[in-house]
């Protein structure tokens, strides 16, 4: 006796939205499932394909800066649910060029949180009131907007305070602050998640995971940052999915949740490891061992040391656990760039190269 949901995914042709988009779709087919997308280098169309002929699917190539748009959309959609994944999401990127993350990813925000206003303000009141539909706006964040932790800290919990030292994840910090704020100010029915680093598939080739794989693929270095000790804790992209629906479901609003894997792994480990999966899974590797081609390159500036993820709340409130180990998750992450190649090889433009040039080259 589940309402249907009806949802505005923004960033759904991004790596995580994509992915929840089809894990949405194949766990809840009742219910309508609209994807707002701008279609910036980082977001794929293809990648939600098998979706398209779905009557209860529909995309909109669009930008959550447009408030126009947001309002038409949340109104003749009748959107109960936003789930808010749109943001510009490299670090790298907003060291080169932070105006884009400002604007989407804090304006961007602020534009959708007042779409959702006046919409909430119009219908919702009444539609709680009936106990029918459940307004919820999900912002999906990131664990960068606490800092970098020592060796011997703590892991990040919900109550650690913000410290983000990079544009990304100040700007990021910037959209939960306002996310935070409609709730306490308006009583908009908002819930943050702030995650941890994201594996998987559809993950865009500047990232380190697909980065070393692909690499690895066409015979070029596996560049590592500075002396390779940094620390991330990594979780695959279906928990963090898993993780967003037992929040939509039975998050409270106005809270926040921490969603991490207790993976802490070191980033030149995280790269042997996969090149030992490359070496053991591909039988056509330009260059073999694939740890030949490791380097290790001049540090990124302002590089966070560490990050961890405590995710007690998640887990003793909303039962929620990981399903996949570290392990398995990176062995089918390998299989899968290993088996779409027609997915990636596209995405390496004149741009990507020119950008790759900039961080690791120059
Ligand atoms: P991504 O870069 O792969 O995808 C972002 C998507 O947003 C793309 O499809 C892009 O076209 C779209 N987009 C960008 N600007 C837009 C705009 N102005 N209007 C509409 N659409 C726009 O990012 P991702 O890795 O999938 O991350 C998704 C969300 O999860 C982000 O908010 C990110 O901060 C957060 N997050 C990511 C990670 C991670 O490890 N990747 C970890 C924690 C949190």
């Amino acid at each position: 006796d589940r309402v249907p949901r009806r949802l505005l995914v923004t960033g759904g042709a991004g790596f995580i939205g994509s992915n929840f988009v089809h894990y949405w779709c194949e766990n809840y087919p009742d219910d309508r499932v609209v994807v707002l997308d701008a279609l910036t280098y980082a977001g794929n169309r293809r990648t939600l394909a098998a979706l398209e002929e779905r009557p209860n699917f529909r995309f909109v190539e669009g930008n959550i800066c447009d408030r126009a748009l947001a309002d038409r959309l949340l109104q003749a959609e009748k959107i109960d649910t936003v789930a808010h994944f749109a943001a510009e999401s490299h670090v790298d990127r907003s060291i080169l060029g932070p105006g884009a993350f400002v604007q989407t990813n804090v304006v961007g925000t602020f534009t959708l949180l007042e779409a959702f206003r006046q919409h909430w303000n119009i219908t919702a009141n009444s539609a709680v009131n009936e106990g029918e539909q459940q307004y919820r706006f999900l912002h999906v964040s990131t664990d960068e907007v606490y800092g970098s932790l020592g060796p011997n800290d703590p892991a990040f919990t919900e109550t650690t305070p913000y410290a983000p030292n990079s544009p990304y994840s100040a700007s990021k910090a910037g959209s939960d602050h306002l996310v935070r704020a409609y709730h306490h100010t308006y009583g908009l029915p908002t819930i943050i998640t702030n995650c941890s680093n994201n594996y998987g598939p559809y993950q865009f080739p500047e990232k380190l995971i697909p980065l070393m794989c692909i690499n690895a693929l066409i015979g070029k270095n596996l560049p590592v940052y500075g002396d390779g000790q940094n620390v991330r804790d990594w979780l695959f992209v279906i928990d963090h999915c898993r993780a967003l629906d037992v929040v939509i479901h039975r998050g409270k609003p106005g809270e926040t949740y921490n969603v991490g894997g207790n993976n802490e792994v070191k980033n030149i480990d995280l790269v042997k490891t996969l090149c030992q999966l490359m070496d053991e899974l591909s039988p056509d590797l330009p260059v073999r061992p694939c740890s030949n081609l490791i380097t290790f390159v001049k540090d990124r500036p302002g590089h966070d040391r560490r990050y961890a993820i405590n995710s007690t709340k998640l887990k003793t409130q909303l039962g929620w656990t990981p399903s996949v180990t570290v392990e398995e998750g990176l062995r089918k992450t390998v299989a899968w760039y290993l088996t779409h190649r027609d997915w990636w090889e596209p995405l390496l433009s004149e741009e990507y190269q020119a950008y790759y040039r900039q961080v690791y080259v120059s």
